[in-house]
């Protein structure tokens, strides 16, 4: 690929996975990067965001760690971990954060000109010869060398790669909203940590999203997730829209009154509904050669472990690092989606295997007892110390680094790779593991 035409990607989708794929990629001389995205203008609908040591790693390599602020959650599942000794990530801890906050500092790093807004992807098309023919809704198109497919849950690149894949309505929807501290202050405690509330029909979710010595009056997040609502169809959109104070306040009519009176507080307009979607495990997150899925694109698993956007953008980081060093091979394409498939897909297995785990704990819990107690104690356990490690742990360089070792003599797969990353990971910081 080098000294000859640049190769060209489409990055579908600017979520947090499309916007650090293309700082990762647009960072190769060798690649011409695109992002599109259908919204007309950056938006964001959700409300905070959990960023927890794994994210720091990834933020860090981006380079987008100094932009992202956001309040403390010393006394979460995410915090409790213990982070790696003198890992920098250790001093920064588990936070919670505006999405915007994350958005605006990632797409500060995205090199000017890449992005193009108002474009819907409406069809791909795998070309024999090479390439991916990419039609828009404003009937525009474009062939692509690579495609990354980061349009998220509801993607329209996992739906042509994988006829036949469905998601379905998981009967959980979040209500989620952000409101000043202030507002909420005459209420005992509801303010005064992160906090759950767990009934037997949803749990509600109370945050500080803001680093409280930035603003005057900083904002706080109430998520309330409802478990049992009614069915939605897969083709009605019904991410962020509004709901009335009506609707989430009949959610929380059987919690504790301060928590009732939290809701009650929000202004009449402000709260958004989100009905989650989730589908099985894709055998694969590649396709024609040429295709790669990243972030809610690759595992529809609806925020299942609120570390969704961390996991799209180590994904953009892995997919550059393996186009990076397969750059001077034969095939160099099919080898780095080879790779980026070899790691991630695993990955994403192991999260799908941990879920199917704890489902099945609750359910043998639920059905060897009726008082709420145990099964909410049973819950708490496995929420705060299963072993999540893998996830907030993460540590994405080593990770590659790993890789890196485990191909050895890496002209052993058609690989020229990297001297520096060959020979001694150590060069880099990375401390790896015998594992
Ligand atoms: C209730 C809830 C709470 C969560 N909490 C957390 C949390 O605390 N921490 C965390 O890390 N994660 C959390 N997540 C998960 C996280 O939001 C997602 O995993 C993350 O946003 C995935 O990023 P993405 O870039 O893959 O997709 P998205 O963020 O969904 O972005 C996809 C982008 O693609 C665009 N797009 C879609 N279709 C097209 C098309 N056809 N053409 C062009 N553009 C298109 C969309 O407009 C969008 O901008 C939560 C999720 C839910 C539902």
């Amino acid at each position: 690929m080098v000294g000859q035409l640049l190769t060209s990607v489409a990055i579908i989708g600017g979520g947090p996975g499309g916007l650090g794929a293309a700082i990762a990629l647009s960072q190769l001389s060798f690649l011409q990067v695109t992002l599109y995205e259908k919204n007309p203008e950056p938006r964001e609908a959700g409300a905070g965001i959990s960023l927890s040591t794994n994210a720091w790693k990834v933020l860090d390599l981006l380079g987008v760690s100094d932009g992202v602020k956001g309040g403390s959650k010393s006394n979460t599942h995410q915090s409790i971990i213990k982070h790696p000794e003198n890992s920098e990530a250790q001093s920064r801890g588990a936070i919670r954060a505006r999405r915007t906050r994350l958005q605006s500092a990632l797409l500060a790093k995205v090199p000017e000109g890449i992005i193009q807004y108002g474009k819907k992807l409406i069809m791909l098309e795998d070309l024999p010869t090479s390439g991916t023919r990419l039609v828009f809704e404003d009937q525009t198109e474009t062939i692509a060398d690579i495609v990354v497919g980061a349009d998220g849950l509801h993607s329209i690149i996992r739906r042509t790669l994988f006829q036949g894949h469905e998601l379905l309505f998981t009967g959980n929807s979040a209500f989620r909203v952000l409101v000043p501290k202030s507002s909420l202050a005459h209420i005992p405690e509801i303010t005064s940590t992160t906090s759950w509330w767990w009934g037997k029909d949803g749990h509600v979710y109370l945050s500080d999203v803001d680093d409280e010595t930035e603003f005057d009056d900083p904002l706080f997040e109430i998520t309330v997730r409802s478990y049992c609502e009614p069915h939605v169809s897969g083709k009605t959109v019904f991410w962020g829209i509004p709901a009335t104070n009506e609707k989430v306040g009949s959610r929380v009519e059987k919690f504790d009154q301060r928590l009732r009176d939290a809701v009650g507080a929000v202004p009449e307009g402000e709260w958004k509904e989100f009905a989650t979607f989730a589908g099985p495990r894709l055998d694969r997150i590649t396709g024609w050669k040429k295709v790669a899925l990243i972030g809610d694109a690759s595992h529809p698993l609806s925020g299942a472990f609120g570390s969704g956007a961390t996991f799209a953008m180590e994904d953009g980081w892995i997919l550059a690092r393996a186009l990076e060093l397969t750059q001077n091979a034969a095939h160099p394409v099919e080898k780095a989606l080879e790779i980026f498939e070899e790691i991630r897909s695993p990955y994403y297995l192991r999260m799908y295997r941990h879920l199917d785990e704890n489902k099945a704990k609750m359910q043998q819990v639920q059905n060897e007892n009726e008082d709420f107690n145990v099964i909410l104690q049973s819950k708490i356990d496995t929420f705060l110390y299963g072993d999540k490690d893998f996830i907030y742990k993460n540590d994405i360089e080593e990770v590659w680094a790993n890789y890196i070792l485990s191909i050895g003599s890496a002209t052993k797969k058609g690989i020229q790779a990297k001297p520096d990353l060959r020979e001694t990971p150590a060069q880099v910081g990375i401390e790896v593991s015998s594992a």
